[in-house]
């Protein structure tokens, strides 16, 4: 096998996602002459879907198009739209964009489930728990989720503005393997194609690195407010996740299946560190509301990768809720760990220092035997 093909063939597929997230963005979803969704093109895209599921993909998709949709209805033709104007004219939009996922899924036997979120929904950590436990029920339940931003609420401090990051916190948040951001190009090139010809195809990227960030240029005119610099930032969220990202082209007949079935993209490959997409998280964009203390021997067992066991926790400071993020001090109150409690702050101090069997007759309900489980725990 040459060196070409042998790189080639260890890039990731979606043929073989566990869990992938696709983005279509407004340009692919709605064609502007008519200013309708592109029902068959849709269609196309949910049969894709519906192979894959078949083969035991989960698929998410996060599809804009609320605002196009509604652009002529509401006479807002102009290229640039004041916030307010974007709202009102995405609560009319995002009507007709959930209808047509609706009609394109069902036609596939497939349940649309339609989740509108903020930047702080990938936040704050009791949304965040919330907002991933509602979308892997749904993944379980056999629906398809279509996911967009909640630009009616949204205001400029809590909005994303742009789909590509949103896809990519969608992908860390349900820890997807594979994210792909369908566009109008197939991919990442050294420089515009549009305007200069000796620009190259990179077909992948092994790590997010200036040079790359710089080849992102700026960002495209008109209705669509991505263009290759927040699908760069998206790269940089869902690599460092853990998840492999590409871009390719929509605009194309079956485009999921085109790319499964190697047309030509841009992969942007996982970070090779080892700390799961969710430890990130914990590690990284959370502010912990409380601490335990542990004694030496809990403190031991979490060097070992184990649970943290409410037998071994001595005091609880703070005032948290289940699912907050806590520090974990070892006896001489150094910080060994950081994690998601499983109990709140008073449910969690009346646990301590008893054997997790003990919990339901303390509580008078059986909840789990881990104050924090080691999923939800990083060693720091
Ligand atoms: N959420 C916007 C919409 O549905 C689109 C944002 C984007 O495409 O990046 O119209």
């Amino acid at each position: 096998m040459s060196a070409r093909l042998a790189q080639v063939a260890a890039l990731p597929s979606v043929a073989s996602a566990r869990r992938l997230v696709i983005k279509l963005g407004s340009a692919l979803v709605v064609d502007p002459e008519a200013a309708a969704p592109r029902q068959g093109w849709l269609g196309e895209v949910a049969a894709d879907i519906a192979g894959l599921r078949a083969q035991g993909t989960e698929v998410i998709v996060v599809s804009s198009g609320a605002i196009a949709l509604a652009r002529r209805t509401l006479n807002l033709t102009q290229p640039r739209l004041r916030l307010e104007e974007k709202q009102a004219a995405a609560a009319v939009g995002q009507i007709r964009l959930a209808q047509a996922w609706t009609e394109a899924l069902s036609a596939q036997r497939l349940t649309a489930a339609q989740l509108l979120l903020t930047m702080e929904d990938t936040e704050d950590r009791r949304r965040y728990l919330n907002a991933r436990a509602t979308l892997t029920t749904l993944l379980g339940l056999g629906c398809v989720p279509v996911i967009n931003e909640n630009d009616t609420v949204a205001t400029a401090e809590i909005r994303f503005g742009d789909n590509d990051r949103l896809a990519a916190r969608v992908a860390e948040m349900v820890q997807a393997d594979q994210l792909v951001l369908f566009s109008d190009i197939d991919g990442l090139y050294t420089a515009d194609p549009r305007r200069d010809p000796a620009a190259a195809h990179i077909p992948v990227v092994p790590a997010m690195t200036a040079e790359i960030d710089a080849m992102g240029g700026e960002p495209p005119p008109g209705y669509s407010s991505g263009g290759m610099r927040t699908k760069l930032a998206a790269a940089r969220i869902a690599t460092s996740a853990g998840c492999a990202m590409a871009i390719a082209l929509g605009h194309q007949p079956h485009p999921l299946r085109a790319l499964a079935e190697g047309a030509r993209c841009t992969w942007f490959l996982p970070s090779q560190d080892g700390r799961s997409a969710r430890k990130r998280w914990i590690a990284g964009s959370l502010s912990p509301l409380g601490s335990v203390t542990v004694d030496a021997g809990a403190a031991r067992a979490l060097s070992t990768g184990r649970s943290l066991l409410p037998a071994g926790v001595r005091g609880i400071a703070g005032d948290f809720a289940r699912g907050d993020a806590v520090r974990v001090l070892g006896p001489d109150g150094a910080e060994v760990a950081r994690g998601l409690s499983a109990y709140n702050s008073d449910d969690a101090r009346r646990i301590i220092g008893h054997r997790s069997e003990e919990i339901e007759a303390i509580l008078g309900w059986r909840g789990r035997d881990e104050l924090i489980h080691r999923d939800d725990l990083v060693i720091l």
